[in-house]
């Protein structure tokens, strides 16, 4: 069901888009994930490639059975709520019903929200505009950093302090400036291994 207005129980959220796909970032790169995209973020990266989402009025209001049905149509076993900025809704009806099928629920956000939800997989990305909580810092699975120049690699070595010890640690050039970051990267990865490189696999993929 589809309709329009708020609300902020989480059984009812702003869908800005949702597909079957293959995770093309992070860790988890070439997994087959279905993605729903929520909308709301007041981060305003001016990088972000997702500005159609920032706006969660201009998108639907669509209950959490619906999503959850159309996961299990596509035989899906992971689903990977993205937005926008998910956390600014509550995620917890959301990923108990998604669990309660068996599906595994993995989370992308900047951290900038409160935590809410049950998830078997964190990603942070944090944004110098809105600095991750230190709530969600202690439990992400993987700390994800946009480089767009070399001042990132200090910001990306200040949160790398700040996550839990079991934390992957990945660096991922920004996609517009990936010809003249990529370098400085894998050289950056060489001299420090503790981090991976992270491309937008997708994206060499051509598919969303
Ligand atoms: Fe875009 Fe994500 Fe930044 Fe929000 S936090 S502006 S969705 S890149």
């Amino acid at each position: 069901m589809k309709t329009t207005g708020t609300d902020i129980s989480g059984h009812m959220l702003p869908l800005v888009e949702e597909f079957y796909s293959v995770q093309g970032e992070g860790i988890n790169t070439g997994r087959a994930a279905y993605f729903v995209r929520i909308g709301g973020c007041d981060v305003c990266c001016s990088w972000c490639d997702t500005k159609y989402s920032w706006n969660a009025e201009l998108h639907p209001m669509v209950d959490i059975e619906s999503i959850a049905a159309n996961v299990a149509a596509a035989g899906a076993d992971s689903v990977v709520v993205t937005g926008g900025e998910p956390l600014m809704w509550d995620m917890g009806p959301l990923c108990d019903l998604l669990r309660s099928g068996g599906t595994e629920t993995f989370l992308e956000t900047s951290g900038a929200y409160p935590l809410t939800g049950k998830w078997d997989w964190i990603t942070l990305s944090p944004k110098k505009n809105s600095p991750p909580l230190p709530e969600i810092l202690n439990v992400a699975n993987e700390l994800k950093v946009v480089i767009q120049d070399g001042t990132d690699f200090e910001e990306a070595e200040k949160y790398s302090h700040k996550v839990g010890p079991g934390c992957k640690l990945l660096l991922q050039p920004e996609w517009s400036r990936y010809r003249e970051m990529i370098s400085a990267i894998t050289e950056y990865v060489k001299k420090n291994p503790r981090w991976r490189v992270s491309l937008q696999a997708h994206k060499f993929m051509h598919i969303p």
